[in-house]
């Protein structure tokens, strides 16, 4: 698609979930590497003129002056995707975002999903993931402000080619009882098959923080 193909649409909804946006580099085995570049929000509303679900990309600075948070009312612009297998979100270049209600005060109780608002991104960066169940991403951890899903470029022949997909992650505690990793990932390389992503990545990138931080 050439950028004269992409289209500014209008949306309005109610917000479902806030989630990091990110970027994941993948490099055989020995590279995982996490760019956090901003949030998807995700709502339930109108967009472009059609009913449903839909997600839209906003940056931190839009998050920090809006304060955006689940049950929120949202209004604004955004334009179609430029290359949709490398952006999870339906929109991106949001623009003219407007709360025309505010949703209820979040409380966060003991026991997960944790749904108040999302951290900087400085945190997500600091805390680093775990690789999440696709199946349990888009249950039950769906509303956590740690959940996410990840653009991510698989480095498939170094520097001439690459595979897309996109990958689900939790950013929160260890101790979470929700948290559940899924099948091992395949990270193939040109000519040597696929080499199996099984959990030690994690534990290596959230060395540093205690089981329940
Ligand atoms: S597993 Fe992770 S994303 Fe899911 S509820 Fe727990 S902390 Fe949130």
């Amino acid at each position: 698609m050439d950028k004269t193909q992409q289209e500014k649409v209008r949306f309005g909804g109610t917000i479902r979930a806030v989630q990091v946006r990110s970027d994941v580099w993948r490099y055989r085995l020995y590279n995982r590497t996490h760019s956090h570049k901003g949030y998807n929000v995700f709502l339930e509303g109108v967009s472009a003129g059609v009913e449903g679900r839909f997600s839209v990309a906003i940056s931190e600075k839009q998050q920090q002056r809006l304060h955006l948070r689940l049950g929120d009312e949202l209004t604004g612009t955004a334009w179609t995707k430029l290359y949709p297998k490398r952006e999870y979100a339906d929109y991106y270049r949001a623009g003219a975002l407007k709360v025309v209600a505010r949703g209820p005060e979040p409380v966060e109780g003991p026991r997960p999903p944790w749904t108040g608002e999302v951290e900087p991104l400085s945190t997500y960066a600091y805390r680093q993931c775990r690789m999440l169940d696709t199946r349990r991403y888009k249950g039950k951890c769906f509303p956590c402000k740690w959940a996410a899903m990840a653009n991510a470029i698989i480095e498939y022949d170094f520097g001439v080619s690459q595979r897309l997909r996109f990958e689900s992650f939790c950013y929160g505690p260890k101790s979470c009882p929700l948290y559940t990793m899924g099948r091992p990932r395949a990270v193939p390389y040109k000519g040597m098959g696929s080499d199996y992503d099984e959990g030690w990545l994690d534990s290596d990138m959230t060395a540093h923080r205690d089981w329940d931080e």
